[in-house]
């Protein structure tokens, strides 16, 4: 497209129109972000310039394309992997069946990498994914790893996280490019909705927007992945940052629940125990039915973080902590110390293994802190329970700082 005013090719973004699939409004030339269908802009219904306001004109050019019909068969296979998601596999099994060669060139003025050569150049979704790639070289030659066992290697395993406006580029385009290298394939790629503010969508421009640097220059950064993690299912459904909410899931979930257990339980163990772990005595039923819900607990976790579902691996890690601390409220440690010397080893022993656990299974999702706080407990981040015995020396800190502000 052309604006004959400005004498420009116009690139994608440099056109807006209405989307010819939902009929939403000023949606840009290379798909809706309403409906989240991709397009050229000659799909567009009453495209106009956003240089010049004028409806374009349409001039002859070359470009260059990816042949992607070629990759149908592939693509259709590859859709059949049972770790993708269902609900967007329907949605694009309509857009398989009418696949069509994918144009990959832009004509200036465009933001991005020059084709060689050429004066056009390369579409920004054929090589932002690249940029996936070469991110991971850049840590593999910094840390001596090697690039290949990870993207070329039946043992390896990628998980791409993707907003579900990206579905076509992820599902179709890069696994189609990934497969033509010969490199490995996604074995997931879980799709999460957006996050809006206020319930409006995030905009520079309307002044709508927190970024995370404006968040961890005033908190803990762990403190906003466990918030984005306790609010973001495992689906593409739209989630609202509040501030609020902030603040009651940092205040009443990490820090009253885990990070209460965590400091109660290593207090207690220093001040009567020497900080030393001490050694459990005979379970009675309390203690043992406490103790049963470890193995479980562990395997449930593992199976939540195989299928990328963080939120519920939080949930149930809280969940853990919650029955914990009924466990300490319930047997009153402080009150067995005097008359029942080997029942308060056991519940101290037990508490501290429990606190432990958890802090291991919180790991992914407050990595900083975890790795701070497995030292108070004497431990290194391991996931391997043998490591959690008696003898181990606990430093007691206070693990968190609350959220004071009023919003
Ligand atoms: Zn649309």
């Amino acid at each position: 497209m052309f604006d004959e005013k400005e004498k420009t090719f116009l690139s994608d973004g440099f056109v807006n129109g209405e989307c010819t699939f939902c009929g939403a409004q000023d949606q840009y030339g290379d798909g809706c972000e309403k409906c989240g269908k991709v397009y050229s802009p000659l799909d567009l219904k009453k495209p106009y310039s956003i240089l010049s306001k004028q409806a374009p004109v349409i001039k002859e050019s070359t470009h260059l394309f990816f042949k992607l019909t070629k990759a149908k068969e592939f693509l259709e296979e590859f859709l059949e992997k049972p770790a993708l998601s269902k609900d967007v596999i329907n949605y694009l099994k309509n857009w398989l069946e009418k696949l069509e060669e994918w144009y990959i060139s832009r004509e200036p003025p465009y933001d991005g990498f020059k084709f060689p050569g050429e004066d056009k150049y390369f579409y920004v979704w054929w090589d932002a994914p690249l940029g996936y790639f070469a991110a991971l070289k850049h840590y593999c030659e910094q840390n001596n790893l090697s690039f290949t066992s990870f993207v070329k290697n039946e043992k390896s395993e990628i998980v791409q996280f993707i907003g579900k406006d990206i579905v076509y580029h992820h599902y179709l385009f890069w696994p189609a490019m990934l497969h033509v290298g010969g490199y490995n394939l996604p074995n997931a790629i879980p799709v999460r909705g957006h996050l809006t503010l206020n319930g409006e969508k995030f905009s520079k421009s309307r002044g709508i927007i927190i970024t995370p640097a404006q968040v961890v220059s005033k908190y803990d950064k762990d403190f906003l992945r466990f918030y984005l993690t306790a609010v973001t299912p495992n689906s593409p459904v739209d989630v609202d940052f509040s501030w609020q909410e902030f603040k009651n899931k940092v205040n009443g979930e990490l820090i009253d629940n885990y990070g209460n257990l965590l400091f109660r339980v290593t207090s207690m163990i220093k001040t009567k125990c020497d900080s030393k772990v001490p050694e459990p005595a005979n379970y009675e039923d309390e203690d043992k039915a406490f103790s049963e819900l470890f193995t479980p607990f562990l395997e449930k976790i593992k199976g939540h973080y195989e299928k990328a579902d963080l939120k519920q691996a939080l949930e149930t890690t809280m969940d853990f902590c919650r029955k914990s601390n009924k466990y300490v409220n319930d047997t009153k440690p402080w009150d067995l110390q005097k008359n029942h010397v080997e029942r308060y080893k056991t519940v101290l022993y037990l508490s501290f293994k429990a606190v432990a656990i958890a802090t291991i299974a919180l790991t992914p999702i407050i990595p900083d802190s975890c790795d701070r706080l497995i030292k108070t407990l004497g431990l290194k981040l391991k996931w391997d329970e043998s490591l959690i015995k008696p003898g181990l020396i606990v430093n007691p800190q206070i693990p968190f700082k609350k959220i004071e502000e009023e919003f």
